[in-house]
């Protein structure tokens, strides 16, 4: 448990005026306070907050708790530009879901191929066909059939078919090929973008069957086609986000992100028993207010060399929109962002690691967690590999755009998660507290230091 030593700044006049000689103790600004750690807690996981839905009105209004508080700190709003009061500190998230039916490769007057989906960027595409096989690289614009070199297509060659430039890449499936990839297919039957973030700018990919490619052959290499795909239904919806920052003073650009997920699933009229309201008290109330509490901290110390922001996402539970839309409008080039610690499930102690630690969740990925652990945090690998966590929270949208981005927890696989009963009444406010605390000195460290982490070899997602 922490020591609970308070500022009192009436101290220095209390003291001459009584004349007592006092030893004055150096009071740390790093010292988080288990009575706001409950305050928040009671607030963010009440059962009026109806277990923060994804993109409901209760996740925006828990947005708006999260920056009422950062504005009490004193830390500037990193929301929407036309955002007024605490809606400076909100983003507002569109997310547009169309479903799809047929599509189809259109080659003039009555020829038409039809085409299944893996990945559908953009309902209508127009560009020159193309040729090549599955290791050559397309012409950015171009809509290009490729060839597999023995009718598979080798795991490696997946990044550069997403990343490629072209428009459009359509893959010549032998049956075998086609049965592979049928999951991908039916995920590919809605397209799911973020308004904003240039998501769906990126190649579609499509897969054609090795019987109908022979009609390909007729079409000369230029040729201007189109693809179309029928939008059977289209609907739009929101998601918000809080966030803040704390202008570094170092001029260098960087940028720390503290983070955590401020929705939960709601309320499930289906749940078993009385108890309909998912609270999320521990997913991820809990990692919002570790969020909270080092933006106190850190607010009330001196300014920070790097840029911190501090960003509260909505719809992680709904597949991480609110993380997909903060880097895809992130207001620096991503490189100057070094490194995103993300929060999570803290609020219980793990009994697979230490009394005291955290656990990091891909700390074998890279040196952050091990340089960190130098410069005073108890936190240690993830003891559950098995459950792939690394994969499983807001970190990973960071992560696979490059950034050195990890969740710290202490979640030990309870029973209550996801379930109705994650409550207040299950939270270990004394462990907590301390576990908040025990990592703010190394994130005073990281936000003030000029070293940057980096993947370890090979080990980048
Ligand atoms: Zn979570």
């Amino acid at each position: 448990m922490k020591p609970s030593f308070r500022r009192k700044p009436a101290m220095a006049l209390a003291t001459i005026v009584t004349g007592l000689l006092l030893f004055t103790v150096a009071v740390p600004q790093s010292s988080v306070d288990e009575k706001r750690v409950r305050a928040h807690m009671e607030f963010l996981a009440s059962d009026d907050m109806q277990g923060r839905g994804s993109g409901t009105k209760y996740e925006k209004l828990a947005g708006l708790y999260l920056a009422s508080q950062m504005k009490q700190f004193g830390i500037a709003p990193g929301g929407d530009k036309d955002g007024i009061g605490l809606g400076a500190y909100i983003q507002t998230v569109e997310i547009e879901r169309t479903r799809i039916g047929k599509t189809t490769l259109d080659l003039g007057p009555e020829k038409s191929i039809s085409l299944t989906g893996l990945r559908i960027g953009n309902t209508s595409l127009e560009g020159p066909l193309k040729r090549i096989s599955i290791d050559e690289t397309a012409e950015a614009g171009s809509i290009t059939i490729v060839t597999t070199l023995d009718g598979t297509i080798p795991r490696e060659a997946f990044p550069s078919l997403f990343g490629s430039p072209a428009k459009a890449l359509i893959l010549i499936a032998p049956p075998a090929l086609m049965q592979q990839l049928s999951g991908f297919a039916r995920r590919a039957s809605s397209m799911t973008r973020i308004k904003g973030t240039g998501e769906g700018e990126s190649a579609s990919l499509y897969l054609v069957a090795e019987e109908k490619a022979g009609l390909l052959d007729s079409i000369p290499v230029g040729s201007i086609v189109n693809i179309l795909s029928e939008i059977t239904e289209s609907t739009t919806s929101n998601t918000w986000n809080s966030v803040g920052k704390i202008e570094g003073s170092g001029g260098s650009g960087e940028a720390i992100l503290l983070s955590a997920h401020m929705d939960h699933v709601g309320v499930r009229e289906n749940a078993p028993g009385d108890d309909k309201i998912f609270n999320g008290a521990d997913d991820d109330a809990s990692g919002c207010v570790a969020v909270l509490e080092l933006a106190r901290i850190l607010a009330a110390g001196p300014r920070p060399k790097r840029t911190v922001y501090f960003a509260f996402f909505g719809s992680e539970e709904a597949g991480g929109f609110g993380s997909r839309y903060f880097v895809g409008t992130f207001d620096r080039p991503l490189e100057k962002l070094v490194a995103n610690l993300q929060f999570e499930m803290l609020g219980r102690p793990d009994a697979k690691v230490g009394k005291d630690e955290l656990w990091l969740t891909g700390y074998e990925r890279s040196d952050l967690g091990s340089e960190l652990a130098r410069n005073g945090a108890k936190l240690v690998a993830d003891p559950h590999p098995e459950e792939n966590f690394f994969e499983r929270s807001d970190n990973i949208t960071l992560a696979r755009r490059g950034v050195v981005a990890h969740t710290v927890s202490s979640y030990g696989l309870h029973t209550d998660y996801h379930q109705a009963s994650d409550e207040i009444s299950t939270m270990d406010f004394p462990y907590m507290t301390n576990a908040i605390d025990s990592i703010v000195k190394p994130v005073i460290w990281l936000v003030n230091t000029d070293w940057k982490p980096a993947w370890k070899e090979g080990m980048k997602p």
